[in-house]
């Protein structure tokens, strides 16, 4: 019998980073019991649909991550509506609000993050919400589809998605954001001016540099009060202004947290018997020059297969570069990497296809390729993701220049994109299937 047999894992949080770390602990062998506690109560589905798929006409919110049989097949224990109140260290128990206890010999946190609300007054009026689970996008979805107008409090990429799907649909949409430009925190002045284009250009109405001074409303909500004194009709909010990690049990448990649970590249926190992936995390990362949280989908699985990988017994770091992806308008934005206010911006020019909308850009530091964005430039980015992941030397020019085959560089055998060797440029390129980033 393997020496894990009689070991029983316990994973609290049934999404994106628990499941994949649930499924990577059986392939990697672990024989023992695996145990996953969800306090949600439905297969552990897919939080990306939500934003894209509100104004469907029959949109399947809870889309599984894996069939239900996997489950049975790989034998995990699926407690869904179920929440775990709390970790004992000193028995390593794991309490649960069925009023049972597990025993862990390892526990994963996998536990994501919380929307950030408005403290100001009509907060609590219906119909302003929040978007985060399949329960909140049923109940958006139903509320859009009553008609607008929409409010979108805070330009992030979740409510700029919904921004998107809703005047597709033809409500009258206003997006208020704090900052001078919706996504300029990630994607930089130049290229978050595209996508405020693409917005305006579709009928989105924004408005920059403000807050929320109140909603206005008895009992549902009928407008939202900003600190300029304007005063925008809704007959819906949608607030996405940020999120917090919940930390709760691992604070509890006395695990370091630092604005999110503080691992290391084996997902291992100050605690030795628990581990901890996904949202939640504060992660270093080898091609990031600051430690932090990265709150996206891609993240959370491949960090959560180290994660089980770990428990497994079959240690690996997580080194993937940051890479997320979202949908507007019918285009897709994509960024590898994660840029610093210092690194050099270079925007591609004279793009030949430059006609579709789309865009790309990239950010280098000491003239190594350190992040690249783009939309509808799914190729490119790949290509782009290589050249990041061997910190090739690339100089502006070449990259603004569309005369630059990035694939041909990326294809290139390792010796001739060595540190120190700037690129040379080639062939024009073409655009591949836009969407997710495939699984390594
Ligand atoms: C609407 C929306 C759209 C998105 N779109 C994109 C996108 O286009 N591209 C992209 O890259 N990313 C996107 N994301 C982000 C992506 O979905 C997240 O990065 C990913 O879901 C994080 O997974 P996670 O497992 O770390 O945490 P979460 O998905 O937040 O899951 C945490 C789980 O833990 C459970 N839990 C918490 N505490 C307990 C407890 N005490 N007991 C039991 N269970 C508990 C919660 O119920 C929850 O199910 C989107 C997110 C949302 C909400």
């Amino acid at each position: 019998m393997d020496g894990t047999a009689r070991q029983h894992h316990v994973v609290v949080g049934g999404s994106a980073a628990g499941i994949a770390a649930a499924l990577s602990m059986r392939q990697h062998g672990f024989q023992g019991r695996v145990t996953v506690v969800e306090a949600g109560g439905e297969l552990p589905y897919e939080r990306p649909p939500l934003s894209k798929a509100l104004t469907e006409a029959d949109p399947a919110f809870a889309r599984p991550i894996v069939p239900e049989s996997v489950y049975t097949e790989q034998r995990v224990d699926l407690r869904l509506g179920t929440r775990v109140l709390a970790l004992e260290p000193a028995s390593r128990a794991v309490v649960l609000d069925d009023g049972r206890t597990l025993h862990a010999d390892r526990v994963l946190l996998a536990t994501g993050v919380i929307p950030l609300t408005l403290s100001v007054p009509g907060a609590g009026l219906t119909g302003v919400v929040t978007l985060r689970d399949a329960r909140d996008a049923r109940v958006l979805a139903a509320r859009l589809r009553r008609g607008g107008p929409l409010v979108v409090v805070g330009g992030g990429f979740i409510g700029l998605e919904v921004a998107a799907v809703a005047r597709e649909a033809g409500l009258d949409v206003t997006v208020a954001e704090l900052g001078a430009l919706p996504l300029e925190g990630p994607l930089g002045a130049v290229l978050a001016q595209r996508v405020t284009d693409l917005h305006r250009g579709a009928g989105v109405r924004l408005r920059t540099g403000v807050s929320v001074a109140a909603f206005t409303g008895s009992g549902e909500v009928s407008g939202v009060r900003l600190t300029t004194g304007e005063v925008l009709a809704a007959a819906t909010v949608v607030v996405g202004v940020g999120v917090r990690p919940d930390t709760s049990l691992a604070e509890r448990a006395g695990v370091r947290c630092d604005r999110g649970i503080v691992v290391d590249q084996y997902c291992r926190t100050s605690e030795p018997w628990i581990l901890a992936a996904g949202d939640v995390t504060n992660q270093p990362h080898p091609l990031l020059t600051a430690r932090g949280r990265i709150e996206h989908w891609d993240n959370a699985q491949r960090q959560g297969a180290v994660a089980g990988a770990v428990m497994a017994g079959a240690p690996r770091p997580h080194t993937a570069l940051p890479y997320f992806y979202s949908e507007q308008f019918g285009m897709t934005l994509q960024m590898y990497g994660r840029p610093c206010p210092d690194d050099e911006f270079v925007l591609r020019r004279d793009d030949p296809a430059a006609s579709d909308g789309g865009f790309l850009g990239f950010w280098t530091r000491r003239n190594t390729l350190v992040a690249a964005a783009g939309m509808n430039r799914p190729g490119d980015l790949r290509a782009a993701r290589v050249l990041i992941e061997r910190r090739v030397r690339v100089d502006a020019p070449a990259l603004a220049s569309s005369a630059t085959d990035l694939r041909a560089l990326a294809r290139a055998p390792m010796p001739s994109c060595t540190p120190e060797r700037p690129v040379a440029s080639s062939a024009a390129t073409t655009p591949a299937t836009p969407g997710r980033e495939e699984n390594q």
